[in-house]
């Protein structure tokens, strides 16, 4: 058992007891030669969930996105999306490193672009130009605090992607995430895009894996592209079997993680030298700001590390909590006090 209480990623899900049965007793095959019949079942199954004809498993999001820009696009060519989106961000600039490509990066509020924001950012045919390609939404947006594309928007902006004759990628790490928070299934969100990506290893609590959903043609080819990322995974049913469980079995009870963060951000934000914009906790992420204390993020959490609270950081002020099933409700309170007592050392 944890002896801390864990709010530094919906990663840290560990699988649950039906997983680790299904995946005991998987039928398996050579995924390479497209033999294994788990994998072929949860292929099936996340392209049904997704309104899309064809699906493949990867071994995470990451792999994901990038096989999805590279089946998309080639050399040279530019990606708009968001200047905090996790492609940009967090993904170790492969898009860039791997694949040629050059970010055009457009700066969103609380992570959202608006559809004329990013019609703005399409430049015409000229020589001197890297020639645009391929646009990426993130949503839920993870660095934005969790936040969420109304479905208006997404349509503004399949709208203007329409009239520029581009293609466009869903970084959907957490798109259930984002269906529970609009009422809405996920393949409603996913219908605005071409391609989606999303991890089945966060919230979902399987151990591994990530989906990337699109047309038939697309996935065929992608299928291409994972293989020379060394994705390419042979016995995959054992973690597929587990993916299956997290797609019938564990989408409805994010709602719980997102009325447990919104239980802590309220009590977070009565807490004197902490500010948190609560217009942006809509789902399970929390991001809250520091700097009244004097103190950075880094500081503040090895004192709330030290009380046996672990979040991660936002530096230079920001940290960032996250809930999933190893977080309870009963937890709430106890956080408060020890985010309380450790504020208190800073005021007055
Ligand atoms: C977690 C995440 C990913 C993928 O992460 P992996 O660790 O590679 O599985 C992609 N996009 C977003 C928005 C994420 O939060």
């Amino acid at each position: 058992m944890k002896d801390y209480i864990e709010l530094r990623s919906d990663t840290t899900t560990h699988p649950t007891e039906e997983m680790r049965e299904a995946m005991g007793s998987a039928p398996v095959g050579d995924d390479v030669f497209g033999e294994d019949p788990t994998v072929n079942a949860l292929e099936a199954l996340a392209a049904a969930k997704m309104g899309k004809e064809a699906a493949l498993f990867v071994p995470s999001g990451t792999m994901g996105n990038i096989t999805a820009l590279l089946t998309h696009c080639k050399r040279g060519d530019e990606v708009i999306l968001e200047s905090e989106c996790h492609i940009y961000y967090y993904e170790v600039g492969g898009l860039s490193a791997l694949g040629g490509m050059v970010p055009r990066s457009v700066r969103g509020e609380n992570g959202l672009m608006d559809p004329k924001q990013v019609e703005d950012s399409i430049r015409g045919a000229n020589i001197h130009y890297a020639p645009p390609a391929l646009i990426c939404v993130e949503n839920t947006h993870n660095r934005g605090g969790g936040t969420v594309y109304d479905l208006g928007r997404l349509a503004g902006i399949k709208d203007v992607a329409d009239r520029h004759g581009l293609p466009m990628h869903l970084d959907g790490a957490r798109i259930f995430n984002a269906a529970i928070a609009l009422g809405v299934d996920a393949s409603r969100i996913a219908s605005y895009f071409d391609s989606v990506q999303f991890c089945l290893s966060k919230g979902l609590s399987a151990p591994v894996g990530s989906v990337l959903a699109g047309r038939r043609d697309f996935i065929s080819r992608a299928r291409k592209y994972r293989k020379m990322l060394g994705g390419g995974m042979r016995q995959a049913g054992i973690i597929a079997a587990a993916g299956i469980v997290a797609l019938e079995k564990m989408v409805d009870r994010l709602a719980e993680d997102h009325s447990n963060a919104r239980a802590l951000a309220e009590g977070l934000s009565k807490i004197p030298g902490i500010a948190v914009d609560l217009s942006t906790v809509v789902t399970n992420i929390v991001v809250f700001d520091v700097s009244k204390l004097g103190i950075g993020s880094d500081a503040f959490a090895e004192r709330l590390s030290a009380q046996g609270v672990k979040m991660t950081t936002r530096p230079p002020y920001k940290l960032r909590a996250v809930t999933s099933r190893m977080f309870t409700a009963e937890e709430i309170p106890i956080v408060l006090e020890k985010a309380a007592k450790v504020c208190s050392g800073f005021l007055g």
